[in-house]
């Protein structure tokens, strides 16, 4: 199969190694290309994606812009309203992010049912956490500096505590769904020490650099700390199976996991 990845720069993108690992696993043999383009060239070029691959994975900031190409969105992309895989025959989109965190989450040991979430960005992949979160019965609280994101999210699902500031008061779970920590905020924590050491588990969705100053600083709490890199695989797991229209396993995606990320060590 012909497959790539599009996005406005996927120069370092781990997905072309997790997709052609996970082909070769399904025995599947596959090319996989890292496509970056400007995002005002984006209109311009969609259509020869359609032409040249079989599927794509859609990345930063195209996962909202290559719906109107697309004839229906499935599963999770319509409640998102976001698209991170595309079935080019079918022209159907699909967002296999909360997948990916669910998975992570529960490979890592950390129970959610019943437990105060603390939420922090409800940018695209905040937004997914919480609708994942509240499915699956956690307390949430959701952070957010721009107020009427905040207000939009809130509208959508409701049954959580939208927060304009945050509280230093115990939570089980602090999220992070911010870029803060990655790129030209490396060494950044989007919160502090203080808040922190009264938490049980800390995650961050950024895996790159795999210990962000938030786990870190959680990590010198003793707390427990989760970062993003399986959630990436997970969620390319899931786009696979989609893809290969495999019914996905979740022993089946920590094994490849695992040997994934011996391949690369
Ligand atoms: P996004 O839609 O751009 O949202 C980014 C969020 O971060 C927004 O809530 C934004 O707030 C907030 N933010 C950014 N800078 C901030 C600052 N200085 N102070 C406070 N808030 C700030 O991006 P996204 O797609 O949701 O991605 C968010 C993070 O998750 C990124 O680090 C991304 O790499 C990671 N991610 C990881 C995976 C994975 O598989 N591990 C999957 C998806 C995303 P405003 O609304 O105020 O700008």
């Amino acid at each position: 199969m012909k497959l790539a990845v599009i996005g406005k720069d996927v120069s370092q993108s781990l997905s072309p190694a997790m997709h052609t690992f996970l082909f070769s696993r399904f025995g599947a043999p596959c090319s996989y290309d890292a496509v970056s383009i400007a995002p005002e060239r984006f209109a311009e070029r969609a259509e020869e994606f359609f032409e040249r691959y079989d599927a794509f994975n859609v990345t930063i900031p195209f996962k909202t812009d290559v719906i109107p190409f697309l004839k229906e969105l499935r599963g999770d992309a319509r409640v998102f309203g976001a698209v991170n895989t595309v079935l080019v025959k079918e022209r159907a989109g699909y967002n296999t992010d909360g997948y990916g965190f669910l998975l992570m989450l529960e490979n890592a040991g950390v129970e959610i049912e019943g437990k105060r979430v603390l939420v922090l960005g409800a940018g695209g992949a905040g937004r997914s956490c919480v609708k994942k979160l509240l499915d699956a019965g956690a307390v949430v609280s959701v952070y957010e500096r721009f107020e009427e994101r905040l207000q939009a999210v809130y509208r959508e699902f409701g049954s959580f505590t939208p927060l304009k500031e945050i509280p230093i008061v115990p939570y089980d779970i602090v999220i992070n769904c911010t870029g803060i920590g990655m790129h030209d905020t490396v060494g950044v924590s989007p919160v502090g020490r203080e808040l922190l050491s009264l938490c049980d588990t800390t995650v961050d969705l950024i895996y790159v650099p795999a210990r962000s100053k938030f786990l870190e600083i959680a990590q010198q709490e003793g707390k427990r700390t989760v970062n993003g890199d399986s959630m990436l695989f997970y969620q390319a797991y899931m786009a696979d199976c989609i893809i290969l229209g495999k019914t996905p396993d979740a022993a089946q995606a920590k094994a490849f996991y695992q040997s994934f990320r011996e391949a690369q060590s």
